[in-house]
């Protein structure tokens, strides 16, 4: 029989249909590469084709918009977020259909000065680099006072929504708070008021007991497979230390998180080859006065196939691998 599973901390349904398990290779996985065609932008001595960035990593001096960098930060050129359209004026809002200004801000973190290089093939070096300058950019568009989330993301190939080849980080900052933030902070909250605990540690400590659906752990960093797993192999990376927000985290555990993110994609490559893959962070809401409601964690998603009918219409997933056949498969792999 299928099993429906409820997600402790997202609070969606999922189907698990072990009837319809499929194994690695029963994926038809192929990636393929963003249609932008033409010069990179983002590749060095391209940097006019970019609007002035913001900030670099460059690891001996050299001046801004030209090569030399190891990361860089350029504003989106076509920005979801904190762009002036007239267009939108005239069109009159009401109670029933609200709208608010889209301020805010939409960021390019350009990963590597190598273009063909993934993120999966990044050193731990790299990896601390480009997280510290996602981290600095998120802590100062934190400090708008319109800003009440700042989101950090990546897509890898054209499945996963890549517009370009070139690895790149997407940072935005919002007006709002997206509805899967604001779902795990009600739970948290409620199961905060309840039982003056965090959710999320609490969800961590029950997985380390089973073991089941652990895929890789260290002295800082635990990778699970959710147990309401959306999507086949889906994956969520948590801090063993409890702290709200990413924005707060030192050096040393930042390190920790390059070595630990780098593995788990790895991982994954090594058990589908190349993938489409989203990662996501999840990060208090920056106006969040109670920093015990909430845990910062990543959730990684392989796009491995697509949404249907179900999905779409329901809110809830049916997934064709349980969580604790993708942490099995993926724990017995070495990432490195
Ligand atoms: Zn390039
Ligand atoms: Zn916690």
């Amino acid at each position: 029989m299928t099993q429906l599973r409820r997600d402790p901390i997202r609070g969606h349904w999922s189907i698990i249909a072990p009837g319809r398990t499929r194994r690695p290779d029963e994926y038809d996985v192929k990636v393929i590469k963003p249609t932008l065609e033409g010069q990179c932008p983002f590749c060095p001595g391209n940097e006019g084709m970019t609007p002035l960035e913001i900030d670099s990593v460059r690891p001996s001096p050299s001046e801004p918009d030209s090569p030399g960098w190891a990361v860089r930060v350029v504003p989106n050129q076509y920005p979801a977020i904190g762009a002036q359209d007239e267009r939108h004026d005239t069109i009159p809002a009401s109670e029933l259909f609200r709208v608010r200004d889209g301020v805010g801000a939409h960021e390019i973190v350009i990963a590597t000065p190598e273009h063909g290089r993934r993120a999966s093939q990044f050193g731990v070096d790299q990896w601390d680099k480009v997280l510290a300058a996602c981290q600095y950019r998120l802590q100062e568009l934190a400090r708008d006072r319109h800003v009440k989330q700042v989101m950090l993301f990546q897509n890898h190939g054209a499945g996963a929504g890549a517009s370009r080849a070139h690895a790149h980080f997407q940072i935005l900052a919002l007006p709002m708070v997206s509805t899967a933030l604001a779902h795990e902070v009600l739970n948290g909250r409620s199961y905060f008021n309840r039982k003056e605990c965090c959710l999320f540690c609490d969800v961590l400590k029950s997985e380390l007991g089973f073991g089941v659906r652990v895929v890789s752990e260290d002295d800082a960093f635990v990778t699970l497979a959710p147990w309401a797993s959306r999507v086949p192999y889906e994956l969520c990376i948590m801090p063993r230390s409890h702290r709200a927000s990413f924005l707060d985290i030192g050096a040393p555990e930042r390190h920790r998180l390059a070595r630990h993110l780098r593995d788990i994609l790895h991982r994954l490559e090594k058990l589908f080859g190349e993938l489409p893959y989203n990662w996501v962070l999840h990060s208090v809401p920056v106006r969040e006065h109670n920093p015990r409601i909430f845990h910062w964690h990543i959730e990684v998603i392989p796009r491995l196939g697509q949404m249907g009918g179900y999905e779409l219409g329901s809110g809830g997933y049916i997934n064709s691998t349980t969580p604790e056949a993708a942490a099995e498969d993926l724990r017995s792999l070495a990432g490195d």
